[in-house]
């Protein structure tokens, strides 16, 4: 009888102790869980819909080579990004710029010769912004709404003087200085979340690389490629 007591208070202080963990980690266990049915069902458990969105985002193009290596392997894989443009390289290759559009991307502005608003100034930089909107707009025939001001440099008197909305980033693989394909993807990868933004540069092979394996990666994960309008209208 003794013995039998004594057994069930074991098994209390068993259960005691598994609910006691179960409360310390329930945001693991709600992870895990989150994990689990990921696993099983293929589809992410993220959002009101449950899809996970991100944006990939292409500054400083177009490039001759890169560009429609990388138009041609977002076409293959049925995915939309946002191009950061500048009017220098439009006027250069104003049928890449042509083909963006036709294949459903989004056309941006980032000024027509790279400037940085705090070295040239605000008036400068207006023109810059002008002047590349006018060559875009000749281009496309529409209105060109999204700004990526080069460096991030951005002010909201600019933001008055202009009726565009700026466009900056979440995620940075520093692609432009990296030189390993492999390096850029993992940095992508590990920061990779719902309606992140990401910065790449569509002026190198390992860039075109990465971003086309961080698409493969992702869209595998259930994330949807979209343009930032999505992103920025969400
Ligand atoms: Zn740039």
């Amino acid at each position: 009888m003794k013995k039998r007591i004594r057994r069930a208070g074991q098994r209390l202080w068993i259960y005691v102790l598994i609910i006691g963990l179960l409360f310390l980690f329930r945001t693991d266990i709600h992870y895990m869980l989150k994990e689990a049915i990921e696993t099983v069902t293929g589809y992410a458990v993220t959002g009101e819909d449950g899809t996970k969105i991100i944006a990939l985002t292409f500054d400083d193009g177009p490039h001759p080579i890169y560009t429609p290596e990388l138009l041609a392997g977002l076409k293959e894989r049925g995915v939309t990004a946002t191009f950061f443009v500048t009017g220098a390289n439009a006027t250069l290759y104003p049928e890449l710029i042509e083909q963006m559009q036709e294949d459903g991307h989004i056309v941006g502005n980032h000024t027509y010769h790279h400037v940085q608003l705090s070295s040239v100034g605000e008036d400068i930089f207006l023109q810059e912004l002008k002047e590349t909107n006018r060559v875009l707009e000749e281009i496309l025939g529409k209105e060109i709404e999204y700004v990526r001001p080069p460096f991030g440099d951005w002010s909201k008197s600019i933001e008055q003087e202009i009726d565009m909305f700026p466009v900056l980033w979440d995620i940075d693989p520093l692609d432009w200085c990296s030189g390993s394909t492999a390096q850029i993807v993992k940095r992508v990868l590990d920061k990779a979340e719902d309606h992140a933004i990401i910065l790449m540069h569509d002026e190198y092979a390992t860039s075109v690389e990465a971003a086309l394996q961080i698409v493969d990666e992702l869209l595998e994960d259930g994330y949807e490629f979209v343009t930032v309008e999505r992103i920025l209208l969400q």
